[in-house]
């Protein structure tokens, strides 16, 4: 195809904003797709030959989970289809909506029960759930006859699709010229237990020796061997999973495909996350006007039964509760300085995430201890996260290792400053404070308490200089986190995939 041409995009995701949203990676599939097909005119679905130049017709097929309220959307069914298994066909149905300008497919059938989580604790479940709707997903663009030229996957719930994809190929002519992508979310999450999933749709493991024995017959290993490109979700991310540190045991086979491996930093929707015309706020606020800001901090210092005074330091973690967020190293690190000699200069905390109950209870411990420093809100509440973004000084973010993470986006689009770890997308985002007189925010190192402490200690002497604290503070809110630049590397991508593609295709036929 020539670049004028439409570009089918099939895009697959176990969530998506504003549908389902667990974690990031629903923020990316809400986001994402969308960014992209507003990079050219849309045209009318039902008149496509009227297609701008270069126009992509992306669509985002999602599961029909329990938690997406029907009657929140304008749902139509779509087709009923079937797909092949070893003890007979399953049947499944597609119903459609739209986000946005965004064609969304929300896919139903048996293995997708309406009573099970997202994310179940029964990883096998799992691996029958979402094994069916990534290959129900491949059934369904068939059913609706719209070959995609780009089949772009997201982790291991639907890497399936992509391993099944490769198999079917080189026989199936409605497959034939479709190129797949693969992005990289989160490494650790392999689909361990979809072996027996995989096998009951008859996706037999890979024997190919550059995969590691025990990968063969999972979910994510499959889709990283079949997939035409992978895609981590930052650059630094990208290089990371090559070490054995951050590699999940795959480093060594992700070093056989460095060649098709790249890194493309997510972004945020900046329109959603907008303190100047955010409704959660006390008040509104803009890089031109930074002084309302100041009020949500002090509602925000009421509301959390804390002293209001704005020379207190005031810091947040708005976070899944998990070790790979770092925690732990943020309830010690804030304890040693709530215990020092100067008291941590007055310093305050509210903690809001809910996840691994050990690390919630630890959390509400710390505000049993010092009930004037520290809030500890177990529970997931976006409306509150927004009045935290707004009204804190610093976000900590002591992540242990981050694909991308947008928390430190969002937190400096709203002029609260990150304390980071230096680990993946966040040594991508965050430029460390006197490394760069463009400095973000501050990075540490060591995955240890006492890093961080001395992280936010020299955070803190920062503080104390207001004019130097707001310098920083529009340095941050000044940087461009919108999806628009990633989505233009996104489709460069693309375009590059099917070109290649449709030369192998050539290839084979002279
Ligand atoms: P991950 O995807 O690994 O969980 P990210 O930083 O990429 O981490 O994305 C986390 C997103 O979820 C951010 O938008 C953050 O504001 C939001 N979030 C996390 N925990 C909560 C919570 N308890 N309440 C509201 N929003 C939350």
């Amino acid at each position: 195809m020539d670049k004028n041409q439409t570009l089918r995009v099939l895009f697959i995701a176990a969530e998506a904003d504003p549908f389902v949203k667990v974690g990031g990676l629903a923020d990316v599939a809400g986001s994402l797709p969308l960014a992209l097909r507003t990079l050219h005119q849309t045209p009318s679905l039902l008149h496509p030959q009227e297609s701008g130049e270069g126009f992509i017709d992306i669509r985002l097929a999602i599961p029909y989970h329990g938690a997406i309220r029907e009657d929140a959307y304008d749902l139509r069914p779509v087709t009923k289809f079937s797909v092949p298994n070893i003890q007979g066909s399953i049947p499944a149905e597609a119903f459609s909506t739209n986000s946005g300008d965004l064609p969304v497919y929300l896919i139903a059938g048996d293995p997708i029960s309406p009573d099970a989580p997202v994310y179940s604790a029964d990883s096998s479940a799992d691996g029958h759930k979402y094994t069916f709707f990534a290959l129900a997903a491949l059934e369904l663009a068939r059913a609706i006859g719209w070959s995609p030229h780009i089949l772009h996957a997201n982790d291991w719930h639907t890497s399936a699709a992509v391993y099944s994809l490769a198999r079917k190929r080189p026989t199936d002519l409605f497959y034939r010229n479709t190129a797949s992508l693969l992005s990289l979310h989160n490494l650790p999450y392999l689909g361990v237990d979809s072996g027996p999933a995989l096998k009951s749709y008859m996706l037999p493991p890979a024997h190919d020796s550059r995969l590691p024995k025990w990968a063969q017959h999972m979910a994510l290993p499959l889709g990283l061997l079949a997939a035409d490109h992978i895609v981590a979700v930052s650059p630094g991310y990208a290089k990371e999973i090559l070490t054995p540190e951050f590699g999940s045991g795959l480093h060594e086979f992700l070093r056989t495909r460095v060649d098709s491996l790249s890194g493309i930093l997510n972004g945020i929707d900046v329109k959603r996350w907008d303190p100047e015309t955010d409704p959660h706020l006390e008040a509104n606020y803009s890089i031109h006007n930074l002084a309302p800001r100041a009020v949500n901090k002090n509602a925000l210092q009421r509301e959390l039964g804390f002293e209001p005074d704005p020379n207190k330091p005031l810091l947040a973690m708005i976070t899944r509760m998990d070790y790979q967020k770092g925690v732990d190293l943020t309830l010690e690190a804030l304890r040693q300085l709530f215990l020092a000699a100067d008291s941590g200069q007055g310093l305050q905390a509210v903690l809001l995430g809910t996840g691994n109950p050990e690390l919630e209870e630890s959390a509400r411990r710390l505000e049993i201890n010092f009930p004037d420093r520290v809030h500890t809100a177990t529970r997931y509440d976006p409306a509150l996260s927004r009045r935290i973004y707004a009204g804190v000084d610093a976000l900590l973010i002591p992540s242990r290792y981050e694909p991308c993470g947008l928390a430190q986006m969002i937190a400096m689009r709203y002029g609260c400053v990150p304390i980071a770890r230096a680990t993946g997308g966040l040594i991508d985002t965050i430029r460390d404070y006197g490394a760069t007189e463009e400095s973000t925010g501050f990075l540490f190192h060591e995955a240890e308490p006492e890093a961080l402490e001395q992280a936010v200690m020299r955070a803190m002497t920062v503080f104390a200089h207001p004019e130097r604290w707001q310098a920083l503070q529009l340095r941050g809110m000044r940087e461009d986190f919108s999806w628009e630049r990633s989505a233009r590397v996104y489709l460069e991508l693309y375009h590059s995939l099917v070109k290649r593609r449709s030369g192998d295709e050539n290839q084979k036929t002279t």
